[in-house]
Formats: structure tokens, sequence, C-alpha cells
């Protein structure tokens, strides 16, 4: 039986939120699957031998859904090295071997212990002792970094968190609207200094603010910029060094927002943005309604950045944890059939 079975077996038990949170990634993601199944699926129909025709098809299949020169040799290598003695097997095994083998490649070769070490991301275990959990969310514009920390207010909250907003995008007017209209939405304060302000100095009123009222989580909003403009660049510097004076180690998470509608261009951006500056984590958005959800495969394979969140959708639910494994799963149902 293969682990994808064991481990999302309909044999297996699984409570209702378990069904509840895979059908809906399922539902954000599928445009990507139509896509990429459907092409994956042309690739294998008829075929019963894995040949250098099949596996040339297959990497054209990868390439066009967006999963990366990179990533889909990588792919194509280990399916090349399996073929030996597995040279003739029927479409749903091919689909089988080519979900393994991507799995393989983005968890290592022990998929049970990858499994119970990679559980979701918890904000408590970056939670230093006298202070908040701050998170500082950084990346270019029109992203989704707003609309993001909105999502993550949302989460927190629910879980019984107190959380504090930080307007540190002063670029624009609208922006900071923005943030506070999210605040409202779900229920947590904004700190912000309006339009023009230091953003150093709005970080450092969120935290002062948010140290008083005791809450558990800061999440700073900040302007979009490139990794290669350097005064942004130096004024991301600047908002850590004054972070850190009212809360030690602060920020302890910097995440990084791109646009998985972007596909490739999303891995180029964090490949560069993780070069010029401290990034502890990836938020990956728009996957609902674009088909190029394979980036998502190639940035896990490139960028060695956990991505912890997913965006699939404009509002504040649409924020899910992310599972390599959940993911391919997804992306790449079990059988021909399922389609
Ligand atoms: P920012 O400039 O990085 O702060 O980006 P915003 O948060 O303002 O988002 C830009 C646009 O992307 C807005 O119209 C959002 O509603 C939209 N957006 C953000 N995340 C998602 C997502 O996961 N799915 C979809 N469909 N739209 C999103
Ligand atoms: P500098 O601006 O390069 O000298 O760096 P600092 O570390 O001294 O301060 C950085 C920014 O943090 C300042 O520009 C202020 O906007 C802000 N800041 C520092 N101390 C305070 C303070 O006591 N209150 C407030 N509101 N902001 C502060
Ligand atoms: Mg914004």
């Amino acid at each position: 039986m293969s682990f994808f079975k064991r481990l999302f077996g309909k044999d297996k038990p699984q409570s209702d939120d378990q069904v509840e949170k895979k059908a809906s990634l399922d539902a954000g993601l599928e445009k990507s699957k139509r896509s990429v199944f459907n092409r994956i699926a042309k690739v294998f129909t008829g075929r019963r031998k894995i040949d250098d025709d099949l596996l040339e098809d297959l990497e054209e299949a990868l390439m066009m859904s967006d999963v990366g020169v990179d990533t889909t040799e990588r792919i194509i290598e280990r399916l090349r090295k399996r073929a030996v003695w597995e040279a003739y097997v029927d479409q749903n095994e091919l689909v089988k071997m080519l979900r393994e083998e991507i799995a393989h490649l983005l968890v290592g070769d022990d998929i049970e212990s990858a499994l119970s070490n990679h559980p979701p991301f918890n904000v408590d275990s970056v939670r230093p002792e006298n202070g908040p959990a701050v998170i500082l969310v950084v990346g270019v514009n029109g992203v989704g970094k707003t609309t993001s920390i909105g999502k993550l207010a949302h989460r927190y909250k629910s879980e019984g968190k107190k959380v504090v907003l930080g307007a540190a995008d002063t670029f624009r007017a609208a922006a900071v609207e923005q943030l506070k209209i999210w605040g409202e939405r779900v229920g947590v304060p904004v700190i912000s200094q309006g339009m023009g302000a230091d953003p150093a100095a709005v970080a450092f009123d969120t935290l002062e603010s948010a140290k008083a009222q005791g809450a558990d989580v800061v999440i700073i909003d900040t302007a979009g910029r490139l990794h290669n403009k350097v005064g942004l660049m130096a004024e991301l510097t600047k908002i850590k060094r004054v972070m850190d004076k009212i809360v030690v180690g602060a920020p302890h998470e910097v995440w990084l927002v791109i646009d998985g509608s972007t596909g490739q261009n999303a891995l180029v951006q964090a490949t560069q943005f993780a070069q010029a500056t401290d990034i502890t984590g990836l938020i990956v958005t728009k996957l609902d309604g674009t088909a190029k959800g394979g980036a998502v495969i190639a940035v896990c394979d490139q960028v060695k950045i956990p991505v912890r969140y997913i965006g699939v959708g404009e509002k504040m639910e649409n924020l899910q944890d992310f599972n390599p494994l959940d993911f391919i799963d997804s992306l790449l149902p079990e059988s021909l059939d399922e389609k």
C-alpha cells in the first residue's frame, strides 16, 4: 500500500476537521489540479512502459505546469532510476510513482518521520517569555501581504490569542486604511500613525502597545519592496533593530509573501529575497483561481525556507496550513478515474 493511502486512505478514520480542511484545499487548488493533472494524465494514457519517450513527455508536462526546469529534472531523474525495475505498470501506477517521487524529493526518504517532524506552524513556539511573538511580513507590492495579515489575525484570534497589528506600510494612506478595515472585520486592534510616518516608529509603538496589553501575537505590515532596493531593505533592518529593543529577539519570524499566480516569478522572487535578507517562512497566496500551483513544488524544492501558509481566496478563512504531502495529494489525486 502506498504511503499516501496509509496517510490519507479512506480506511483511515479522519476527524470532521481533517475532512473539511482537505475539501477546502482541494477546492482552492481546483484550477491548478485540473490543468496539472490533465496534462499528466494525457501523458500516461495508454502508456504501460516507462521509456525515454514517456519521460520526455512527462518532463514537458511538468514544465508546462510551472514546476520549473531544475525541479522537473530532479523528478524525472528519480523516475528514471525507478523505471529500471518497474518497467511495466499501468496508468494509475504511474501516477502513484510520480506522487511518491515528488513527495520523496520534497520531504526526504522517510515520509512517516517527515510527517511527524513537520507539524503545522505553532506561533507559541516562537514566543519569548515576557512578550508577544512578533511576525514581520514583507514582500513586493500587491502579492497579498495585508490580506494575509488579516487572515492570520483571524486564525490566531480564533485560537484564543490576543493579536495586535501594526500598520507600518506608511507609503500610502490607503494601505493604513486597508489594514484598519481588516482589524475591524476580525476584531483586533491596529496601531498606526498614518501616511508618511516612519515605519520603524510605527513598529516601535505597536510593540509597546502590545506589550502593555499583554498581547500574544503581533503582526507588522510593511510597504511593498523589491529585494534590490537598497534604501528599502535598510529600512527593514531598522524596523527589526527597533523592535528588538522592546521585545527580546523580535521579530521572531519574518515572512515573505509571494503571489502563487505568478508561477515561476514567485520562485525567482523568493530566491532573491531570501538572499537579500533573513526570511524564516513563506506565504504563497492566490492559489485559488490560478493554474500555476505547480510552482509551489519548485518553491519547496529550491528555496530552503518552509512555506508556512497558503492563501486560497480573499476571505479571512482562506488561509491554510501548508503541508507538502497534502499539497501533492490535492494537486495529483490518487488515480486517473478520480478526475
Ligand atoms: P499587498 O500589497 O501585498 O498588501 O497585497 P494586498 O493584501 O493588498 O492584496 C492584493 C490583492 O490580492 C487584493 O485584491 C487581495 O484581495 C488579493 N488577494 C490576496 N490574497 C489572495 C488570495 O489568496 N486569493 C485571491 N484570490 N486573492 C488574494
Ligand atoms: P535612528 O532613527 O537611525 O537613530 O535609529 P533608532 O534606533 O534610534 O530609532 C529608530 C526609529 O525608532 C526612530 O526613527 C523612531 O521613529 C523610533 N523610535 C525610537 N525610539 C522611540 C521611542 O521612544 N518612541 C517612539 N514612538 N519611537 C521611537
Ligand atoms: Mg498591503
